[in-house]
């Protein structure tokens, strides 16, 4: 009998996972079983936790989970209708407390951050714009990018005269959008933001900041990338996730009035979904800004445990490139040498991710850590231990 359709759909899905496993980049499911914090419980063996983005703790903070309680006592589990439908004060409150956090006007809460770079650029960036991209920018801004029907222009990472050969090419673009990540995920470097103003405001182009990993984390109250150079208000618009340092899950956009209220108006991510923030997500994320501002000492102490980790790296000889922030990547060059450090280092006790090309340059493969407020000096020196014995074990060091 001949092989259905379906038959032979599921052959050739079933090559490429194929693929995948040769290559050593098919993903297993690792599972959580017990509290998010800086030792977590995985697969019943107990780990040092160098993979979560909740840098400031909140996630498992007791007045961020009270607040979310009291909120699915209220309010119930879900939202029942989209935003647009009906909007909850919870909603509107957590806008504010986001504009009056990033310093603007106005804030628009989305479903998650990947979202919000979907939802803005798909609805703001149009025919006759230009959008003009980092080329290390996050797979949400290349998507965004896609669905909009702008032109797309992108330059090599960071690359100043590149931005600006494109910014001279496009002058008789409707609206320019120079859009770049504040802290690049990858290597924990930042977008040379204080240079991008300026060409921003000499070529009339409007810059768009995706702050994902600075917000909660640079900047001397937390508040992101452009409190961290003292250029508060300097971007057009400001993307944000409240899923890393806020410590729950969504995204948000903040700017002016007319950019919140046309999203609002426009955007399909937007308008055509019930999934958006439950309400106890959006009452825990109220809470977490309240613990930002009532607890300084979070941010300090997640800055001491990045300079503890990243220095303990570097004298150990492990090149760490250009990361100036907690993401810190250990960089091994070849992908086998980096899966091999990461199976290590999880037999050490250490839960770190391997990353390989496409995700990262052919020659640049890596194990990333990520440390947070939470860690104690104790988890830091574990994990030092660790590399040094894996490191020496694997001949990287
Ligand atoms: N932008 C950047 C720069 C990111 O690093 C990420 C998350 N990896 C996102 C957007 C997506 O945010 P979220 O996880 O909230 O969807």
């Amino acid at each position: 009998m001949e092989e259905s359709a379906f038959s032979r759909f599921k052959s050739r899905l079933q090559s490429d996972l194929e693929t995948l496993k040769r290559e050593e980049r098919f993903y297993t499911p690792n599972l959580l079983s017990s509290a998010q914090g800086p030792r977590i419980i995985m697969q019943g063996r107990s780990y040092v936790n160098l993979c979560s983005n909740n840098y400031l703790g909140l996630a498992q903070d007791p007045a961020v989970i009270a607040a979310a309680h009291e909120a699915l006592d209220q309010f119930g589990f879900g939202l029942g209708a989209g935003r647009v439908v009906c909007s909850m004060t919870l909603h509107q409150q957590l806008e504010e407390r986001l504009a009056a956090f990033k310093g603007r006007e106005a804030a628009l809460v989305c479903q998650t951050g990947y979202d919000t770079n979907l939802a803005v650029l798909s609805t703001l960036a149009g025919e006759g714009d230009v959008v003009i991209s980092d080329a290390m920018n996050h797979a949400s801004i290349i998507d965004g990018c896609r669905l909009s029907h702008a032109e797309r222009r992108t330059y090599p990472h960071a690359d100043l005269e590149a931005l600006e050969a494109c910014l001279r090419e496009t002058q008789s673009a409707r609206t320019r959008f120079i859009v770049t990540d504040g802290v690049f995920s990858m290597d924990g470097d930042l977008a040379p933001v204080p240079a991008m103003v300026a060409l921003a405001e000499q070529y009339q182009a409007l810059l768009y900041v995706d702050d994902a990993h600075g917000d909660g984390v640079l900047g001397k109250t937390g508040r992101g990338i452009l409190e961290h150079f003292e250029l508060e208000g300097q971007a057009a618009l400001e993307i944000g996730t409240l899923s890393k340092a806020l410590g729950g899950v969504g995204g948000f956009v903040a700017s002016d009035r007319e950019v919140t209220q046309t999203l609002y108006q426009r955007s399909r991510t937007f308008i055509f979904s019930t999934g958006h923030l439950p309400p106890m997500v959006a009452a825990g994320l109220i809470a977490a800004l309240d613990v930002i501002q009532r607890e300084p000492e979070r941010l300090e102490r997640l800055w001491e445990n990045t300079g503890k980790l990243r220095s303990g790296l570097q004298d150990l000889g492990f090149d760490t490139g250009a990361s100036v922030t907690p993401i810190v990547p250990v960089i091994v060059g070849e992908a086998a040498n980096a899966m091999a450090l990461g199976r290590e280092l999880r037999k050490e006790g250490i839960y770190v991710q391997a990353f390989t090309y496409p995700v990262v340059p052919k020659d640049k493969a890596r194990v990333r850590c990520m440390v947070s407020a939470a860690h104690s000096p104790e988890d830091v020196e574990e994990a030092l231990r660790a590399f040094a014995a894996t490191g020496q074990k694997l001949r990287l060091i």
